[in-house]
């Protein structure tokens, strides 16, 4: 049973904002386009095993996507899939990375060399085990019942070759597996760990828990690369092609693009607000985002979306629907 689905996180969403209404030539584009190549690759695998998961049994599996949590120094630790079953606890951290990797167990670094090309990547293995120990001790904090955790890494890219030093591969075999061995595990954990430790019903609990408890990373693009709020293109965006902006005609979006019309194309322009701006909007910020003139419209397109609406009259504030990532 999935309890948290995976969605594009906040990151990924947040890049695509920028990278749409930015204008082509902007000096930072470059540098968004790459951040967002390399955070897609890597939402990509994640979504290869949860295809992949599909084929668990339902009941017996409690499943959980893209938690982040705070730790008990007050960092926060992120974990990409955890599955809960009443016998044990499975940490899957997948890497969607092509090429030869070879896991330097002395150096604590995971080489790749794809093309002829070296390229080092923090040694997923130590990242296993570190969010293995911070979720022991957040499972302790909440008095979870000792259970058996067990972390893998997730190669995704079936293609991947795996490499160590000879006198680690015992070590490497035991915590990095090909997304295809997936179903394998599962099963020899389910045989390796047969007691019942927490039953079914406490263990939706703790999965409300860590739902309740996951605060979703929320990176602010415009600090990180020092792009201008005014750098930011206004109006409607087309959702078939991204054109900006649509012209409103007779209440209705057209794209003078693509041609796509839209009755409600408005409603994913605000979501891009939210992500660029926070959940809190007034009729004027409105009007400027979406290149509205007539202040009833722009209250009409706000009351349409039933949102929580804080003061009066100018210094009226409309609380957006929550971000979801
Ligand atoms: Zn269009």
């Amino acid at each position: 049973m999935i309890i948290k689905e995976r969605k594009p996180p906040l990151s990924i969403q947040k890049l695509q904002v920028m990278l749409r209404r930015l204008p082509k030539n902007h000096p930072k584009i470059q540098q968004l386009q790459e951040e967002y190549s390399r955070a897609t690759i890597g939402y990509r695998g994640e979504q290869a095993l949860d295809y992949h998961l599909t084929f668990i049994e339902e009941f017996e599996h409690l499943i959980l996507h893209n938690i982040r949590l705070l730790n008990s120094q007050k960092y926060y630790f992120q974990l990409d899939t955890l599955i809960l079953t009443p016998y044990f606890i499975l940490n899957l951290e997948t890497k969607n990375i092509s090429g030869t990797l070879f896991f330097d167990q002395d150096f604590h670094q995971l080489i790749r060399t794809l093309d002829e090309k070296e390229e080092a990547f923090p040694d997923p293995i130590l990242q296993i085990q570190r969010q293995e120990s911070q979720l022991k001790s957040w499972l302790a904090k909440y008095k979870v019942p000792q259970i058996p955790i067990t972390s893998k890494v997730v190669i995704s890219n079936p293609l991947s070759i795996i490499k160590t030093q000879s006198h680690y591969a015992k070590v490497v075999k035991e915590k990095v597996i090909h997304l295809a061995l997936i179903w394998n595990e599962i099963e020899k954990l389910h045989s390796k760990y047969s007691v019942e430790i927490i039953p079914m019903k406490d263990l939706k609990k703790i999965a409300r828990q860590l739902v309740k408890c996951h605060i979703p990373y929320n990176p602010n693009y415009f600090n990180k690369y020092q792009i201008k709020q005014s750098d930011i293109l206004t109006g409607v965006h087309c959702p078939n092609c991204n054109h900006l902006p649509m012209v409103r005609m007779k209440g209705i979006w057209f794209c003078g693009n693509c041609k796509t019309n839209s009755l409600d194309a408005h409603i994913n322009s605000i979501y891009d607000y939210s992500l660029l701006y926070g959940p809190m909007i007034t009729n004027k910020q409105l009007r400027q985002f979406l290149n509205l003139r007539s202040i009833s419209i722009s209250n009409k397109l706000l009351n349409s979306l039933n949102c929580k609406k804080i003061g009066e009259r100018k210094g009226r504030y409309y609380q957006l629907p929550e971000l979801e990532g």
